[in-house]
């Protein structure tokens, strides 16, 4: 599933493939900072979650944070990495207004976890390191003589983040921004972060560079930095092939460099050209002893964990029964999920057919709530859609008074049986009464019906219509189909 790109005047052969390798930042949800005893901040007012370590004050002292090596563990568990027995920290050296100390502390040539993989696509590593500090730009409210200010916040400095680095095994944006999801349910499931792109707490880097399709080298890549949104993501790598393709058809060369897209303008600029390894004057920090893993370690990390996306959805699939469509949708957002298994274990009487429960679940309930609500904040009980759909499936409710049963369910609660009494919604049966009803709406319908006599399948539409506007939707329309056709002996 390759986007290709089609450059009929490039060199090589024309067509141009995308190869694309993401860098995921993603904040962990320890209690306190990743080298401080500092909390983390949740808006609190400026550098009010400060201390001299995360300040950077000469003198002060780091010491890991064992929770954080705890989940980045639970990480490397979930993508299956080798998880190193000892690795270290380095000072990656920068200047920057929100790095006070000069420097980030990261892991460089010895991370905490080695490849991997998440679904089809590879990992390279995942190593721990700490988040700067915030600027703030604060315009012309804040200006300094006569022109606009920035101000520190350095209550997010010294956050512990853990970096996930993929192999360039993604060919298109839509394909990266669907593993990116993936990822995002999986990091969810676990645990180990709010993983939130609106709020910063999961911020993914593209690196992206084309070449002539069929061929395995690889190209001069660029960085598309920060983006925030999986619409952006997929907007921004789909502008930035095109801003190469448009280079190399041209005949012209990539240059290797960083790059910010803008969602407003969709425009992209260069931040700076390529930094290499070397320009960082990496070195291992001397404050920070190794990090050394021991089975118990890796033990507790394991016990953290619960089932994840890919489990589930096999389990769903192989155990409970369900289409593979329904049984991803379902371990991906989790909450359709833990909704669908409550109310599987609700048993009802009669049972619901698990895939018709999560076709009404997936389908119609969530239709009927919105955007991304949990159904589980709904007003359905999910022993009730369980109820709903056992007498549908055992035909005492016919699917369009299913679904009038469900709207009062959403917006009133209750129960499905009594509903259906209150209501008045019960199937009519195969009895006389719906044989007169659809002897009724043949005589009303004579036209339609001798097409049907004479073969033409299509026009028992307006029968069968008619059929449901007298019964009010409570017949049961293959038991109307079948009267139908008895009646016209055909
Ligand atoms: P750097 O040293 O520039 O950070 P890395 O080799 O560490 O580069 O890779 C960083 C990210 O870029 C990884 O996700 C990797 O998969 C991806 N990547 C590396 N080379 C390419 C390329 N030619 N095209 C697309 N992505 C690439
Ligand atoms: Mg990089
Ligand atoms: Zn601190």
């Amino acid at each position: 599933m390759s986007d290709s790109v089609d450059t009929a005047n490039a060199g090589a052969g024309g067509v141009l493939e995308a190869v694309i390798g993401l860098e995921i930042h993603v904040q962990l949800a320890t209690a306190t900072k990743m080298f401080c005893g500092c909390e983390l901040s949740f808006g609190e007012p400026p550098n009010t979650r400060t201390c001299p370590v995360c300040l950077g004050l000469p003198g002060s002292l780091p010491v890991a944070n064992a929770r954080a090596v705890h989940l980045g563990l639970m990480i490397g568990l979930a993508l299956g990495s080798e998880l190193a027995p000892r690795s270290i920290f380095h000072r990656k050296n920068y200047f920057y207004p929100d790095l006070p100390k000069g420097y980030q502390i990261s892991q460089y040539d010895e991370p905490l976890c080695l490849g991997g993989h998440l679904g089809a696509v590879r990992i390279h590593r995942v190593h721990l390191e700490e988040d700067a500090a915030k600027l703030i730009h604060v315009g012309s409210s804040g200006r300094i003589h006569g022109s606009d200010a920035s101000i520190v916040d350095f209550n997010r400095g010294g956050t512990p983040l853990a970096e996930i680095v993929t192999e360039p095994d993604l060919r298109s944006p839509e394909q990266a921004s669907e593993w990116l999801k993936l990822l995002r349910s999986t990091l969810r499931r676990l645990g180990v972060s709010d993983v939130n792109m609106e709020e910063g707490s999961l911020r993914c880097d593209a690196n992206i560079s084309l070449r002539p399709a069929g061929t395995s080298g690889l190209g001069v890549k660029t960085e598309l930095k920060n983006m925030n949104s999986f619409r952006f993501i997929e907007r921004g790598i789909r502008a930035e092939i095109a801003r190469q393709a448009e280079i190399l058809r041209g005949g012209g060369q990539v240059v290797q460099e960083t790059l910010h897209f803008d969602p407003a303008s969709a425009a992209i600029t260069s931040l700076r050209s390529k930094e290499e390894a070397h320009d960082y004057r990496y070195f291992p920090e001397p404050d920070l002893l190794p990090v050394t893993i021991d089975p118990g370690m890796i033990d507790a990390a394991r016990a953290d964990m619960s089932e994840l996306p890919a489990e589930r959805a096999e389990r769903l699939r192989a155990e409970v029964g369900l289409n593979a469509e329904s049984a991803q949708l379902l371990a991906f957002r989790g909450e359709l999920g833990d909704y669908f298994e409550a109310a599987l274990a609700a048993e009802r009487e009669p049972a619901p057919e698990p895939q018709t429960l999560a076709n009404w679940i997936a389908g119609e309930l969530v239709a009927r709530l919105a955007e991304g609500e949990d159904p589980a904040g709904s007003r359905v009980e999910p022993g009730a859609i369980a109820a709903l759909v056992g007498l549908v499936g055992a035909k005492r409710v016919s699917v369009g008074a299913g679904r009038q049963v469900l709207d009062r369910l959403v917006s009133d609660g209750g129960e499905p049986e009594a509903i259906v009494e209150a209501e008045g919604l019960a199937a009519i049966g195969g009895g006389e009464d719906l044989a007169a009803i659809v002897a009724a709406a043949l005589q009303a319908n004579a036209e339609a019906a001798e097409r049907v006599r004479g073969g033409n399948a299509k026009a028992i539409g307006p029968i069968v219509g008619h059929v449901m506007r007298e019964t009010k939707g409570r017949a049961d329309g293959t038991e109307v189909s079948r009267l139908i056709h008895e009646q016209l002996g055909v």
